[in-house]
């Protein structure tokens, strides 16, 4: 089975390089990922740029719009972006970059940081980004969730947010990182609801191979997952993500190959990814 990985990171930022080095035990570096992917049948990885001006700074006002993946010197065929944007750099400058970039063929979609950027995802600040969106038919990946930083925000990650934009452009597809983990339920309903809603499932553990495995097996840290997944009932709108470097490519594999129902296998894994970001086409062919 060919694979998709639809969320994962090569940026230089300190709490990457710290879960790399203290908890998950990856490689992080092109080559180490790309080995991962070599060995585990993922045929591409689309990463979420982000970036610090200085290290630990992440969520940076700093950063200039777009935010790309900055460890990526050129773009091997298995690696793709989303564009991260920052709230404070939405000037006519950074959106005028930020479209430059959209045109670039490894440009697959946006990423914006609900809960590290204080802004609701319905904001004003946002809405040229949907105009840009729907211009170029590139999805918008919303952080939703759990922030992985202490200085986050969490009301504003919480999924129901993105239920109005979801509404308000139609037109646009969106896919909310994590299944909006803790608030799966919620989560679900978002993407049950909304026919241009989608979800990732990544993110949702953070460790290496033993960790993973002991999260996998207990028999209650994923109850409020899997009644979430059940009561969505779709999950053919459902990706494959690692969050990698968060976690290594093989456990986290295994553990969504357990969560999701082989018939939704082939969706999950591969087909749904092509749906949601159709500029990957050419990448996987
Ligand atoms: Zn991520």
């Amino acid at each position: 089975m060919k694979i998709i990985d639809a969320h994962m990171h090569l940026s230089h930022i300190t709490s990457f390089k710290e879960t790399a080095e203290c908890r998950s035990f990856v490689d992080y570096s092109v080559e180490g990922l790309l080995r991962e992917y070599a060995e585990n049948g993922v045929v591409l990885g689309i990463g979420m740029g982000v970036t610090e001006t200085a290290p630990g700074g992440f969520p940076d006002q700093e950063s200039s719009t777009p935010m790309g993946l900055d460890m990526v010197q050129s773009y091997p065929q298995q690696i793709v972006c989303c564009l991260g944007v920052n709230p404070f750099k939405l000037d006519q400058a950074g959106l005028d970059a930020l479209e430059k970039a959209l045109q670039r063929p490894e440009t697959v979609g946006i990423k914006i940081y609900l809960g590290y950027y204080p802004y609701y995802a319905y904001d004003d600040v946002y809405q040229p980004v949907y105009e840009l969106a729907k211009q170029y038919k590139a999805p918008v990946v919303y952080h939703t969730g759990d922030t992985y930083s202490e200085r986050g925000l969490l009301k504003y990650s919480h999924p129901l947010t993105v239920d109005e934009v979801a509404v308000t452009h139609r037109d646009v597809n969106f896919m909310i990182a994590h299944f909006g983990d803790p608030w799966v339920l919620d989560g679900a309903e978002i993407v049950y609801k909304n026919r241009n809603v989608f979800a990732d499932l990544s993110g949702l553990m953070v460790g290496d191979a033993a960790e993973c495995a002991r999260l996998k097996d207990s028999p209650l840290f994923f109850t409020h997952l899997r009644h979430a997944l059940t009561y969505c009932d779709h999950y053919e709108k459902m990706l494959f993500g690692t969050d990698w470097p968060l976690a290594p490519v093989q456990p986290y594999l295994q553990f969504v190959q357990e969560l999701i129902p082989e018939a939704f296998h082939a969706d999950v894994f591969y087909k749904t990814a092509l749906r949601v970001f159709p500029k990957i086409a050419p990448f996987v062919e």
